[in-house]
């Protein structure tokens, strides 16, 4: 799967943690390949607290480069309820600023309280994560300092208010990402998603932008290197 990314011109890749386990998983790929990095993180939706000693003795290895995924997820009802999904994440976004670490924000119905807790922690930095929200929304998290990054939600030809958001987005603070085996771009439907088909996503990004695919690429690594800096 990594080889085929590396052939369709994919060259870094990091694949984000939802527990402990998963994050292990991930860090081992990443040893494995010198394309693919890792996040340490904790998804919103987990029934149990996150382990913060066990996730900060993770982020020691050289691999990681952001803590995440961690967000609010509203729309789940599996679910833990708002109030501990949000002092969690207060935590974890602790965790970050003292590791020196982006984050990579899961957000589905809980823009205000992610905000929210963006302000409460000076120092943080991170990336929106599969944003599928309109431009007042964009406007918020881009004055807050984070980057906007856009998944295959974008292909589909229905979201309008998200192609004006990919148009509109200032040109560092663009990231590109597949969300894989998930967030399929329009063609790929009902097939897993692959870090390959990022071209998907990349080409009509490109194309809204009125920029060349590689004049995008330039700009989208330049992008990833500086938010996630352990990459470079
Ligand atoms: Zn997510």
């Amino acid at each position: 799967m990594v080889g085929a990314a590396v052939d369709a011109g994919v060259t870094r890749m990091i694949t984000m943690g939802v527990d402990l386990e998963h994050t292990e998983r991930g860090l081992a790929l990443a040893h494995k390949h010198p394309e693919v990095f890792a996040g340490v993180g904790h998804y919103p939706t987990e029934t149990s607290p996150p382990d913060l000693e066990a996730m900060r003795m993770l982020a020691r290895d050289e691999r990681v480069v952001a803590v995440g995924e961690v967000g609010l997820d509203f729309q789940d009802s599996a679910g833990p309820p708002r109030d501990v999904q949000i002092e969690r994440l207060d935590s974890l976004f602790t965790l970050a600023v003292e590791l020196g670490l982006p984050v990579s924000i899961h957000n589905r119905e809980a823009a205000a309280e992610v905000a929210a807790a963006i302000v409460a922690h000076p120092g943080l930095r991170g990336a929106m994560h599969y944003f599928a929200l309109e431009w007042n929304w964009a406007e918020r998290f881009l004055d807050l300092g984070f980057y906007l990054s856009f998944a295959g939600l974008v292909t589909r030809p229905s979201r309008n208010a998200l192609r004006e958001v990919v148009k509109r987005c200032p040109a560092d603070r663009l990231l590109l990402e597949t969300d894989s085996p998930y967030g399929q771009a329009h063609k790929r439907m009902g097939v897993p998603n692959r870090p390959a088909y990022l071209l998907d996503t990349a080409t009509l990004v490109a194309e809204l932008r009125g920029t060349s695919l590689d004049e995008l690429a330039k700009v989208e690594h330049a992008n990833a290197f500086a938010l996630f800096q352990k990459m470079s």
